[in-house]
């Protein structure tokens, strides 16, 4: 049984019944009968689905907001705005994905090879699984599945255990905006299950948010079936703050990237790396933005932070900073806990070597790591196994444009905070994966990029 459970007070919200055999075979023949169908329509009637999904997200927000809140521990302000992201993601690519799968004429029409005409088309692939985690439980499924479904793909997906009642209102959401029966299905198992789904071979691909772990086992497993896989993993996002940075919105900006969503967010700031001669300044802005946050009831609209959604994820960030302080780090403010309540923490004095610094810290865990100068912050940015996103904050503009093409991450975000938005790709190298959402790169990561040549006889 999955069971859900409120991480602010533990009580015990609702138990599903895994998907029996029998069930998975239904929904894998819906699924497969489906995209016959779906990518059948023109463009145009599925744009229009999504449009209506749009819609039924924007009517439920609240609903679907309380439900994400009670389930996972957001708070209920930024579970409501995560409902009107997804809602004006399905705007976004209704109003973009014509010009996205346009056909591409190609010229080659030369000497060495003459055609009549040439193009590319881009076509489905089939029914897609997505394995997705609980931190963004509707952000992160919706950004995988509204361009996916206009491309004519259909989903299918395995939500993390412990948001089952998520995972199911999202298929409600397609169901009340009247797409066909098995555009989008959820599947109630758990991770060992999805070995045999990715190997049957009416799924066509897949895509994964989570764990290094978790995608590594996926991919390979994808990779035996040569299918497609997309991975979007962890992160240990570098917020690089130079002596010329304007600090003050530096700092504000760098508590909020790294507080938001109780620490748990893969784009993260979660390494701030100052240059030397600005960071006492820059340490007393921080220590003042994280004595603002107000925790408590996630529910409760003067609440800034909720539980962190697990108690095992507490424990972990008890025991990367507790490391990390044995190593020499020392904290400057919070480290009490309560169950999945946990004070935010500020370590000062982090370095390589560090579980702060080399492992991925997902809670409310903000480190200071000092760097002697421009060179070094860059070096300490990229001294990672990760490579998601990133913040860099300078008022020199030549600097900034120099410096983003030496970090070695998916994205580089200039004097503003690190986020996901539909009109530019995201994703990450190195250990964060690979494959890219959101934007015109994301839609064309489950296509058939097809050429067609064609000859006059
Ligand atoms: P997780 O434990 O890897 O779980 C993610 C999903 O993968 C869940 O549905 C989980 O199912 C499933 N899963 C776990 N192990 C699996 C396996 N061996 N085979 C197949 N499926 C497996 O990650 P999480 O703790 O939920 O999420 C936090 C992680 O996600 C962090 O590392 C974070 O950085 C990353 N993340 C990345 C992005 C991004 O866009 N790059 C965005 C958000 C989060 P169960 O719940 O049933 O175990």
């Amino acid at each position: 049984m999955f069971t859900s459970v409120n991480p602010y007070n533990q009580k015990k919200l609702k138990t599903y019944r895994p998907d029996s055999q029998t069930a998975i075979e239904q929904k894998l023949k819906q699924a497969d009968r489906a995209f016959a169908d779906w990518s059948a329509l023109p463009l145009a009637d599925r744009t229009n689905y999504l449009r209506k999904v749009g819609d039924t997200l924007t009517k439920n927000k609240q609903q679907y907001g309380e439900l994400m809140t009670a389930e996972m521990g957001k708070t209920l302000k930024e579970a409501i705005s995560e409902v009107e992201k997804c809602a004006t993601t399905c705007a976004f690519y209704a109003d973009n994905a014509s010009a996205f799968l346009a056909d591409k004429s190609i010229d080659t029409d030369r000497s060495d090879g003459p055609a009549h005409k040439s193009f590319i088309a881009y076509q489905p692939l089939g029914p897609v699984l997505a394995v997705m985690p609980w931190n963004f439980p509707f952000w992160q499924v919706m950004r995988f599945a509204i361009p996916g479904l206009i491309a004519g793909n259909v989903g299918l997906l395995k939500h993390a255990s412990n948001v089952m009642g998520c995972a199911l209102a999202l298929e409600d959401v397609f169901r009340e905006s009247g797409l066909p029966e098995g555009a989008f299905q959820t599947l109630l198992i758990d991770s060992k299950s999805v070995e045999g789904i990715l190997k049957d071979k009416r799924v066509k691909a897949v895509t994964l948010t989570g764990s290094g772990p978790a995608g590594a086992s996926v991919a390979s497993i994808a990779g035996s079936q040569i299918k497609k896989s997309v991975l979007e993993l962890g992160g240990s996002d570098a917020l690089v703050v130079l002596a010329d940075a304007s600090l003050e919105k530096a700092a504000e900006t760098a508590v909020k990237s790294r507080m938001q969503n109780a620490g748990q967010s893969c784009i993260a700031a979660k390494r701030f790396i100052i240059e030397k001669s600005v960071k006492k300044q820059f340490t007393d802005l921080v220590l003042h933005h994280i004595e603002q946050i107000k925790q408590g009831d996630p529910m409760a609209s003067e609440t800034t932070m909720g539980p962190m959604a697990r108690t095992n994820l507490a424990d972990d960030i008890e025991r990367q900073s507790q490391a990390s302080i044995a190593k020499g780090a020392k904290r400057l403010v919070g480290g009490k806990r309560d169950g999945c309540n946990v004070q935010p923490i500020l370590l000062d004095n982090v370095k390589p070597g560090m579980a702060a610094f080399d492992e991925e810290t997902f809670g409310p865990l903000a480190v200071l790591i000092e760097a002697k100068d421009e060179a070094d912050a860059i070096r300490l940015a990229n001294k990672s196994d990760f490579g998601l996103g990133s913040a860099l904050w300078t008022q020199d503009m030549e600097k900034a444009d120099r410096l983003a093409r030496q970090i070695q991450a998916g994205s580089v975000f200039v004097n503003g905070l690190m986020r996901s938005d539909a009109r530019v790709p995201f994703g990450g190298i190195k250990t964060s994966g690979f494959g890219r959402e959101l934007s015109e790169e994301g839609m064309k990561e489950f296509v058939n990029v097809k050429t067609v040549w064609v000859e006059k006889v």
